[in-house]
């Protein structure tokens, strides 16, 4: 029997593991698919407060999950499947394990939303990449495609251009999302262009990625261009299927949380992007995992 689970392992999860760690309450964190979460997909960190020099996101990672540790947070890496939070303790069970455990945080995280286009499918892993951190390498001298107009879009588009000859970012749009310093670098950089107004509504090829359809959404005009590979940033879905018909949670699945993070059951809390659709900032979901330790550590006391 545990007596806190932290389902999740992004900035949320290790910075709840790290403080209800420091509290003595022998935490276990249940890292799901990706360690790290969706931080660790990124080369370049710049604005997590304590690294003026910037940081890659795996060893932002890295440090989060050692400084867990160091005060005895225990990390399993297995992915929770199903749970029952209707009786006391909860009952989790996962693909290696099951558990049990008095308190849970649900730091679940958000995973990248796709575009849903014929293709998109079947050439992901053979051009098709949400993550340019893993895949980036394989593009070198290759052109290659972004979606999206916001930071993850521009931030991975210009690392990209480490490697791709040509990086053309296509916005449904024709202004961009992303924060002011993304935009001016994007503009600057001569190896990066934009289209406008545009979507991609098929991604062509075989073994490969060789091609995308284009629709410009104002004319309603179609052209195919070929490329190598295509980015798609364009945005993320929470992760909280698991606890539909048992949490509560808007039409999008975000989870509900009053101030204090506390979940419509007693002793589960949430913390970042399970439930925050607004911020989206890995020190904002380090915050939550914070707030919803320090109320675990009130809960737990509350039922001695
Ligand atoms: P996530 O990071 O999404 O982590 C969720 C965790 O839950 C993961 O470990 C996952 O494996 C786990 N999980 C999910 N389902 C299960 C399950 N069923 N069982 C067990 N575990 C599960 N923010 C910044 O502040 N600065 C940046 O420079 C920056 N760059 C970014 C670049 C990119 C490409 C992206 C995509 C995001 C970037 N962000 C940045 C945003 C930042 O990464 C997120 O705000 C942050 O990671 C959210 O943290 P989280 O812990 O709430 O969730
Ligand atoms: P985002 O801000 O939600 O942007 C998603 C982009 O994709 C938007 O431009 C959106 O267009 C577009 N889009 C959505 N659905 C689409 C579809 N079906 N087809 C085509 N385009 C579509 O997501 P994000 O860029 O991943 O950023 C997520 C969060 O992480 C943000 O809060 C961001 O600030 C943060 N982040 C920060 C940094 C940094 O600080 N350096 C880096 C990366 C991410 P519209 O604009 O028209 O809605």
């Amino acid at each position: 029997m545990e007596n806190v689970m932290i389902i999740g392992s992004g900035p949320a999860g290790l910075t709840a593991a790290l403080y209800a760690a420091r509290a003595n309450l022998n935490p276990l964190v249940i890292t799901g698919q990706d360690l790290g979460g969706q931080i660790a997909t990124t080369t370049e960190v710049e604005n997590f407060p304590g690294f003026p020099e910037a940081l890659t996101g795996p060893q932002l990672t890295e440090l989060m999950q050692k400084q867990a540790e160091r005060f005895g947070a225990r990390i399993e890496f297995d992915s929770i499947t199903s749970v029952d939070l209707a009786r006391q303790p909860f009952r989790l069970v996962g693909n290696n394990a099951e558990y049990e455990a008095k308190s849970l945080i649900v730091a679940t995280g958000a995973s990248p939303r796709k575009l849903g286009v014929p293709g998109e499918k079947d050439l992901t892993g053979r051009g098709v990449s949400y993550c340019a951190t893993c895949d980036g390498f394989f593009f070198r001298g290759k052109e290659l495609m972004i979606v999206g107009g916001g930071d993850s879009a521009l931030q991975e588009g210009l690392f990209l251009t480490k490697f791709a000859s040509k990086v053309q970012i296509v916005h449904r749009r024709d202004s961009l999302r992303a924060g002011p310093a993304l935009q001016e670098r994007a503009r600057k950089n001569e190896k990066m262009s934009f289209i406008w107004n545009t979507v991609i509504s098929e991604v062509q090829g075989d073994k490969a990625v060789k091609a995308v359809r284009l629709k410009n959404v104002r004319t309603g005009e179609e052209s195919v261009k070929p490329v190598d590979g295509v980015f798609v940033y364009v945005g993320h879905i929470p992760n909280t299927a698991i606890f539909k018909g048992q949490l509560e949670m808007d039409e999008e699945g975000y989870l509900s949380v009053d101030s204090k993070l506390h979940t419509n059951i007693p002793g589960v809390f949430a913390a970042g992007e399970a439930h925050d659709r607004w911020f989206r900032q890995a020190i904002v979901s380090a915050g939550y995992g914070c707030m919803a330790a320090m109320e675990t550590e009130k809960y737990l006391a509350s039922l001695e």
